[in-house]
This record gives C-alpha cells, sequence and structure tokens, in this order.
C-alpha cells in the first residue's frame, strides 16, 4: 500500500517540480541569448545614429592593420547654431540624418561611425588617392542636398571633410590625425568643403 501511494505521489512531484523547472531554464536560456545579442548590438552600434560605433570602427581597423584606403574625418558645419537655434533634440535628429546620408553614401565595406558628437570618422576601403577626394566629393554634395524636415520646418547642415590616404604600413591613428589635419585645413578654408592631406608614407 505504501508503495502504490509513493509512485503517483513521485509522478506529481515530478509533473509538478521538473516541469516547471524545465520551462523556467529554457525562458531564461532564451531570454540570455537575447539580451546577448542585444548587448551586442548596443556595442557595436551608437543609440543615437545606428552606425557602427567608435569601439567597433577600432576592432575593425586591429583585424586588418595592413588594410589600405582611405580615412575621412567629417565634422558638421556651425552645429552649435543648430543646437541654439532648434534646441538640442532636433540637433541629435539632424546628427543621426547625417549619419543615415553618409552611411547611405558608401559601399558596403566601408565604415562609418561617431567620432564623438558630430563628428564623424569613414574608412574607405582599397580607396586610392583620387577615388577618395572624388567619394568624400560625394559625401559632402549628398549631405548638403539633403534637407531635414523637423516638424514642417525645412533645415540643411553641411560638412567639412579632411581626409588622408592610409597605406598599408601606417597605422590607423596616423592616418586619422593627418585627416584630422585636413579638416581643420577645411575649415579654415571657409567650412563645406573637402581637404585630402598630401599622400602619406609610401609602402618600401
Ligand atoms: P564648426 O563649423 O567649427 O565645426 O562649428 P560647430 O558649431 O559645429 O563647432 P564644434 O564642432 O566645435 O561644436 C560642436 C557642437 O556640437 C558642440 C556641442 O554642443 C554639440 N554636440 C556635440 N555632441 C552632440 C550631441 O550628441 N547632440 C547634440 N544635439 N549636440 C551635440
Ligand atoms: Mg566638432
Ligand atoms: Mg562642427
Amino acid at each position: 500500500p505504501i508503495l502504490v501511494r509513493t509512485v503517483p505521489g513521485t509522478m506529481v512531484i515530478v509533473t509538478l517540480v521538473t516541469i516547471p523547472t524545465c520551462l523556467f531554464v529554457g525562458a531564461k536560456i532564451r531570454e540570455n541569448v537575447g539580451l546577448s545579442s542585444e548587448l551586442r548590438r548596443l556595442v557595436e552600434r551608437d543609440r543615437l545614429t545606428d552606425v557602427a560605433t567608435r569601439d567597433f570602427f577600432f576592432a575593425r581597423m586591429a583585424e586588418k592593420p595592413e588594410m589600405y584606403g582611405m580615412s575621412l574625418m567629417v565634422d558638421i558645419d556651425f552645429f552649435k547654431r543648430v543646437n541654439d537655434t532648434y534646441g538640442h533634440l532636433t540637433g541629435d535628429k539632424v546628427i543621426s540624418h547625417v549619419a543615415a546620408v553618409l552611411q547611405g553614401g558608401v559601399r558596403p565595406n566601408d565604415i562609418v561611425c561617431p567620432f564623438g558628437g558630430e563628428e564623424f570618422v569613414i574608412f574607405l576601403a582599397d580607396a586610392d588617392h583620387d577615388i577618395g577626394v572624388v567619394m568624400a566629393e560625394r559625401l559632402r554634395t549628398l549631405v548638403a542636398e539633403s534637407p531635414i524636415d523637423d516638424k514642417g520646418t525645412t533645415l540643411s547642415v553641411t560638412v567639412s571633410i579632411g581626409g588622408s590616404l592610409k597605406q598599408a604600413t601606417d597605422d590607423i591613428e596616423t592616418a586619422i590625425q593627418r585627416a584630422d589635419d585636413a579638416l581643420y585645413r577645411a575649415k579654415n578654408g571657409g567650412r563645406n568643403q573637402v581637404h585630402v592631406s598630401p599622400i602619406g608614407n609610401v609602402d618600401p
């Protein structure tokens, strides 16, 4: 009689404890998988602009240090005025808009990434000096000719772009520094223009 009572009891315990536990653990595993892909997205994409983040940019460049191409530094012109005139939220919208225009204007293997506020760094893979200049000029024109609609108000911004060729033996930091110097010249030259630094170190 004791055995007869124990077997159904065990089955009841199995049903009541094991099945819910399995379901719970399964749900937690699914939740964790979801969380880690969400975390990866947060690390790799910029929240505001949804383009690759600075960390992702350097990680990608570190994977192939010998990568050849043109690095560009892009800075929105007179952006403080946008914030002052239309407010910070509109300013944020303008940054996202410019990011989308830049992202839409490059090839799939190129990297566009926010580099602090209203600046972006772009790597045009395999672009030589002449192709890099043409592509940078195209990006500048695209931004200038893509007005933003903000609740019925149309506003336009321009960008200044500095470029520098990264030879296989250059490190990316050096190329970005040279692009930044060229950007400074584009700003001083009157903004809404592209300046590319003279060809850097030549491969041995
Ligand atoms: P310049 O043509 O010389 O670049 O003029 P600028 O006004 O754009 O000057 P600068 O690049 O030095 O200043 C950028 C301003 O961008 C400063 C800061 O208030 C604003 N800013 C930076 N990050 C953000 C952001 O995430 N959102 C918004 N709305 N504004 C930002
Ligand atoms: Mg700036
Ligand atoms: Mg600026």
